[in-house]
């Protein structure tokens, strides 16, 4: 450490050379590691020796690895209190995708030396040729943000002139179901109680993402999409392959409800001048274990579906709709089969069947009325057990409640469920009050300071596409997103601990300002130096200065 703090060029390479270092893919027990590289790395600083108490961690809810979010405070001098939030999650993907290079994923000097005798595509080549690129897991997401971070933590508390306080908060599980950032709200709550802080904005340094393939501007971000992740669980009527027609696929049943629901433009929306990314299906399977002539009795979809404005709500009802569409389809299908093959309809065992569609809370009520308490009872105990067995796989584990709610309505069969699966990310965008115009005013005047010293063009964006902890800094309509996730969600509270009333409470306005990269979450993962050492950490200084 030089000059008694780490924001310097150099500075920040080192400190991001350590960070990398450490393997913290999510959901292992490198991020447990992480956690205390990063207290090791603020008890270097005077400021936190002399002050340790101002260091916190915050335990995940039943976490099986007791993973913690970590946060770090400066004291400025304002006697009201305003406080800046800087944010960055530190965990990081995988590494299946490095083969047989997968032992250098995490010594980037070394990663990109090797990679000069590797066959890349074409611009990482060009990239990796230009000497300004460096490769590697996490280097750009997120680890170069965490170290630009750091270091203006470092700077600041050597020279105590910001008015404004700073609070670090760094969070584990971010890239799965952010269970970090739960915790960090939490621990947001608890350390604004002790200290009596005003959190006017938060500053996430996420990684630009490019806005359409093969963009390479640069972007800072003033909110982010929201994202629900629905699954429509299938019940078929199960036949024999050799008379297919006296029973109902769950495959072809899925297979409609797929075609009808990928790029759906029932979902498409348009909000200060952008679109949301079109619906598209994660997971198709059906259930069967092993080969037989039965045909499929049981299958499901997942469904990603980001967010710029519509609620929950919003989104259960189109679902529903298209769950409709795909019965009259199925049964206008059967009925042009049948003519075709010269069957009457009605006419013997020749009938028409269309599946009904319910949502979980439907079925899970018709449950109660049709066998009261020992219902609710068998399915908790049920889902206890699975929980058990299915570990931390949420789509699965809400695929196999669905299968076991599914079990009591065979009489019903076939018929299409629809439900929620975690996670959920609301929608955060900027409104027009005083405290977001300031948060936008910030994005702003940063993007004028690069273009005056640096020459470089950032553009702004409304909406981050790319899923972030930032989602969790604000809820609107808590009671309407609260009831839905209640009915519709069977793991809400039950696996799942998202904090919608705390989440509810920050109502903070979070702006993204990053460093630039490419290819993240790929081998080719990689962060340009010049931008991500020099101009970002003069824009970020810039942002908690001019605020
Ligand atoms: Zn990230």
């Amino acid at each position: 450490m030089s000059m008694g703090h780490w924001n310097t060029k150099e500075g920040i390479l080192d400190l991001l050379l350590r960070l990398v270092r450490v393997p913290s893919v999510t959901g292992t027990r490198g991020e447990l590691r992480m956690e205390e590289e990063i207290v090791s790395i603020l008890m270097e600083l005077p400021y936190y020796q002399k002050q340790p108490e101002y260091i916190f961690k915050k335990a995940i809810r039943h976490d099986a690895l007791d993973r913690k979010a970590v946060a770090c405070l400066y004291k400025g001098n304002d006697e009201r209190n305003r406080t800046i939030i800087l944010l960055s999650h530190y965990d990081v993907v995988g590494v299946e995708d490095f083969g047989r290079l997968t032992p250098l994923a995490f010594s980037p000097m070394d990663y990109t030396r090797a990679l000069e005798r590797e066959e890349l595509p074409k611009e990482a080549k060009e990239d990796l040729q230009s000497g300004d690129w460096i490769f590697g897991r996490g280097i750009m997401d997120m680890k170069a943000g965490l170290a630009v971070q750091l270091a203006l933590i470092s700077e600041v508390c050597n020279q105590k002139d910001l008015g404004y306080n700073l609070l670090l908060l760094a969070t584990p599980d971010e890239e799965r179901y952010s269970a970090g950032m739960f915790a960090g709200v939490e621990l947001l709550h608890e350390i604004r109680a002790q200290f009596g802080l005003n959190y006017e904005l938060t500053i996430c340094s996420e990684p630009s993402f490019g806005a359409y393939p093969g963009d390479r501007s640069k972007y800072f971000y003033t909110g982010s999409v929201g994202k629900m992740l629905p699954l429509i669980y299938c019940t078929g009527t199960e036949t024999h392959v050799g008379e297919p027609l006296e029973g109902l696929n769950a495959a072809w049943m899925a297979s409609v409800f797929a075609e009808r629901s990928e790029l759906s433009t029932d979902f498409l929306e348009s909000s200060q001048g952008e679109r949301n990314p079109l619906p598209t299906t994660l997971k198709l399977t059906d259930l069967k274990e092993s080969y037989d002539v039965q045909t499929p009795t049981n299958a499901y979809i997942l469904l990603n579906i980001l967010t710029l404005l519509q609620s929950p709500e919003d989104v259960m009802s189109k679902l529903r709709n298209i769950g409709i569409e795909s019965s009259e389809y199925i049964g206008k299908r059967l009925m042009e089969t049948y003519q075709s093959l010269g069957y009457q309809e009605g006419a013997n065992t020749r009938k028409i069947i269309k599946p009904e569609v319910y949502t979980y809370w439907e079925l899970y009520e018709k449950g109660l009325k049709e066998h009261g308490s020992a219902f609710r009872q068998a399915i908790e105990e049920h889902v206890k057990k699975l929980e058990q067995d299915l570990g931390t796989n949420m789509g699965k584990l809400t695929a196999a409640i669905a299968g076991v709610i599914s079990s009591y309505f065979k009489h019903l069969a076939p018929f299409y469920l629809i439900m929620l699966s975690p996670p959920f990310y609301p929608h955060v965008y900027l409104k027009e009050d005083e405290k977001d115009e300031k948060a936008r005013g910030v994005v702003m005047s940063c993007i004028a300071k690069a273009k005056k010293e640096y020459n470089e063009e950032i553009g702004v964006v409304s909406y981050f596409q790319g899923l972030s902890d930032v989602s969790y800094f604000r809820l609107r309509d808590k009671e309407k997103v609260a009831k839905v996730l209640e009915k519709e969600m069977p793991l809400y509270g039950a696996g799942y601990d998202i904090p919608l009333e705390l989440i509810a409470g920050l109502d903070v306005p979070a702006v993204n300002i990053g460093p630039y990269g490419k290819d993240a979450h790929k081998r080719t993962e990689r962060l340009h130096i010049p931008f991500s050492t020099e101009v970002l950490p003069a824009l970020l200084k810039h942002a908690v200065y001019s605020c």
